[in-house]
């Protein structure tokens, strides 16, 4: 069988990949590249280097923005190596014991529908005792919007008017805890288009963290689940409403299910909109910033600000700077939160500039992200959305 590492050798050494990485960005560091990685990984492959916690080290900073891929002119296949490279050195991984508990909270958290209902109530304890903050999780804390209350999403959610296209929605493990508003708008905003959504009940998380934290058999098991829950034939397309879940799904080796993803935007711009829905006017400027899974795996990161261009008197600018990663990357945040704060202080810098009622962003983590540095920074009045949340707060269907 040929190792799945051999594709390190496709690297042909070019560089051009370099100005377009945030950690070689702020390092200036070649191990910190995905040139330098790339030639760590094959000379582990083959068993001239050793797994030392350094050569560890340097794989696990790498965000998997995929930014490096998406300019590599001899296509290495950079995302898949670094998971398979991760997965196969995953007994040999040291973290320190209270990053390995933050992320395993965070994990387990998110898995669990029953605790992310009593989040809201829990942390409020939690940030009045000032336990939130002993735990290291006061970052994580600031950047969660306020509870929304909604109504069951799980079931069939029928078209107002003539039905003209069905779609199941995937919700993502963050949904109930860091994404309600989002959910409860795509449903109503894809109704009124004349979208019938169906939301299966026994769907879970698309399994992304697993997959870049070298957890292959946890990554299987979460991906069975979500075949078994969704039958491809009823729908039209399957939409993900946060893009990094969007672009772990659409990786899903099954290709008759990978062929039904879209990200929601994506689907919303191309889907026709009747005449009987109006979007009113808001005189108010958003910020749209483009989260690597959109631009450098769905490739679509042109839909959410032509979507809000609809919207009569809205000034829509892109976030500067957004060309590189935030920081956010899955449990980065955790796992990293140095170089994850500065990468997110140079987007900050560009909101800051020249500032805007809202920051539009189609993937949930990087809003809890940007959201986290918004309040940490004093400008908690700038709003952190999805641009479906916007779209659907003005619009009326007549
Ligand atoms: S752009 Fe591609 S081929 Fe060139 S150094 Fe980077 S990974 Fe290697
Ligand atoms: S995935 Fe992102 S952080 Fe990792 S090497 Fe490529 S550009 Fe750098």
């Amino acid at each position: 069988m040929t190792n799945p590492l051999s594709d390190t050798e496709l690297c042909v050494k070019c560089g051009l990949c370099l100005p377009h990485c945030p950690t070689y960005g702020k390092t200036l560091d070649e191990n910190e590249s995905p040139r330098g990685r790339l030639t760590l990984i094959q000379a582990w492959a083959e068993g001239q280097l050793e797994a030392t916690p350094k050569l560890l080290g340097h794989v696990d900073n790498c965000l998997l923005c995929r930014s490096c891929e998406s300019v590599c002119p001899a296509n290495v296949p950079y995302g898949r190596l670094v998971d398979d490279f991760r997965s196969a050195t995953a007994d040999k991984h040291t973290k320190p014991l209270a990053v390995k508990l933050k992320s395993a909270a965070v994990g387990y958290t998110l898995q669990s529908p029953s605790l992310q209902r009593w989040s809201g109530p829990v942390r409020r304890v939690l940030n009045k005792t000032g336990l939130m903050k002993t735990a290291g999780l006061s970052e994580l804390s600031a950047g969660l919007p306020e509870p929304f209350e909604h109504r069951l999403w799980q079931g069939f959610h029928p078209a107002l008017g003539q039905e003209t296209a069905r779609v199941a929605l995937f919700l993502g493990c963050t949904a109930e805890l860091a994404d309600a508003e989002t959910v409860t708008a795509a449903i109503r905003l894809l109704n009124r288009l004349g979208v019938g959504v169906t939301v299966p009940a026994d769907q879970g998380c698309c399994g992304g963290m697993a997959l870049h934290n070298g957890d292959g058999a946890n990554f299987a098991r979460m991906q069975l689940r979500n075949l078994e829950a969704f039958d491809c034939k009823g729908f039209d397309a399957i939409l993900a409403v946060a893009s990094g879940c969007g672009a772990v799904l659409k990786e899903y080796p099954e290709k008759g299910f990978a062929a039904k993803i879209r990200d929601i935007s994506c689907f919303l711009a191309e889907h026709p909109w009747p005449d009987s829905v109006r979007l009113e006017p808001l005189s108010a400027k958003v910020l749209v910033h483009s989260p690597c899974s959109l631009k450098n795996v769905l490739k679509s990161e042109r839909n959410p600000p032509a979507l809000l261009r609809r919207i009569p008197e809205l000034q829509v600018d892109l976030l500067s700077k957004s060309s590189l990663c935030c920081g956010a990357a899955g449990t980065y945040l955790v796992d990293h939160p140095k170089m994850a704060q500065a990468l997110r202080e140079d987007l900050l810098d560009s909101v800051t500039a020249c500032p805007p009622n809202y920051v539009a962003t189609s993937n949930v983590g990087c809003a809890m992200h940007l959201r986290a540095g918004l309040n940490l920074w004093g400008l908690g009045h700038i709003e952190v959305l999805h641009p479906l949340v916007l779209l659907e707060r003005h619009c009326v269907r007549l």
